[in-house]
């Protein structure tokens, strides 16, 4: 069992986060809740590496074709028109499409977080995944407004500033992913750690 204080989690500034002028606003925001950025750099992806980013198991696929499924039935949209398919099966990949061609856009900027909570209390600072849905003051609740029912209809993946792991196992896994055996930068942090 590791110490509270030792957890890690993955952020990466997206295409929109980056082109908004929030990588500062960002890294203040874990900065001033007593988190480390314990690892930082910008970088522009390759399609490979954003593709293999994602998962890419059936179930993964199908719940985001599900998720765009959901949109056009609650706005009364129509699905065929616009995919030629109810499928969400096939629709799930095109979805991932957009998410890929969108992610490999511009430049990202990827970080490790450290300290206590690292991964839930990142996720509460970032917001709900959708920014329209998402509370004022979190980062998406802040600074983006955009939705899937907007976003299906100009057939692109939902702009949400950064992406941030789930789970402490998905962060060793997109920590290990993205920085391969780069290394950390540990310290101690006034306050925090003495
Ligand atoms: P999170 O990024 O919060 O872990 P998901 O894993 O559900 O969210 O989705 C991955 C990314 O795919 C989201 O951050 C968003 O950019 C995009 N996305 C999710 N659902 C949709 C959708 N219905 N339409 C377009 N883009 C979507």
């Amino acid at each position: 069992m590791k110490h509270p204080k030792e957890e890690v989690t993955f952020v990466m500034l997206k295409p929109d986060g980056v082109r908004k002028g929030l990588i500062g606003e960002v890294i203040k925001r874990f900065e001033q809740r007593d988190l480390k950025i314990v690892a930082l750099e910008m970088f522009q992806p390759t399609h490979e590496l954003i593709d293999t980013h994602y998962p890419k198991d059936e179930a993964w696929i199908t719940r985001l074709g599900e998720k765009t499924k959901n949109t056009y039935e609650k706005y009364g949209y129509d699905l065929i028109a616009d995919f030629g398919t109810e499928d969400t099966s096939k629709i799930g990949p095109e979805v991932r499409k957009w998410l890929i061609s969108f992610m490999t856009s511009a430049p990202l900027v990827k970080m490790v977080v450290k300290g206590t909570h690292a991964v839930d209390v990142v996720r509460k600072i970032a917001g709900e995944t959708m920014p329209y849905k998402a509370d004022m003051g979190t980062i998406r609740g802040d600074f983006s407004n955009d939705s899937p029912a907007l976003a299906n209809k100009e057939k692109r993946a939902v702009m949400n500033i950064l992406h941030c792991s789930e789970t402490p196992e998905e962060a060793e896994h997109e920590i290990k992913h993205w920085f391969g055996n780069s290394e950390t930068y540990d310290y101690k942090r006034f306050g925090v750690d003495e």
